[in-house]
């Protein structure tokens, strides 16, 4: 059931809002993701809304460029970010939601170590 969550960076600049179901919680075994240690939580941008820290995130890309990785310039931690898989969505990185709990969710699993084959496959959250 999707529900109402707030969330943020660790030194609280950046906070937000999502509406998002935590049953659609995907891990990813890429190179990024696998350092990051994000879980996925994958949304439609009008159920993102950007509560304050615009200005406190800086943005990384690389490869195709597609991905901005954005991330809290002070802390550093990426609590969200816009994905290769869907540049017209917004990714949360589910840790940084507020309370979050990681042993209540069963992630499935993406394997963007080997993308290009992964994406013709049927993507978990689609
Ligand atoms: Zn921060």
């Amino acid at each position: 059931m999707p529900r109402t969550m707030e969330g943020g960076c660790h030194c609280g600049r950046v906070r937000f809002r999502v509406t998002a179901d935590l049953d659609g919680v995907t891990e990813c075994n890429c190179s990024m993701c696998a350092k990051k240690g994000i879980l996925h939580l994958i949304m439609a941008p009008e159920h993102f809304e950007l509560l304050q820290g615009k200005d406190d995130l800086a943005t990384y890309t690389f490869n195709t460029g597609v991905a901005k990785h954005t991330f809290c310039k002070v802390c550093g931690i990426h609590p969200f970010y816009v994905p290769r898989s869907d540049p017209d969505k917004i990714d949360v990185n589910a840790r940084c939601l507020d309370g979050f709990e990681p042993a209540s969710i069963k992630p499935k699993q993406f394997d963007g170590r080997h993308w290009e084959q992964a994406m013709q496959q049927d993507v978990p959250w689609r």
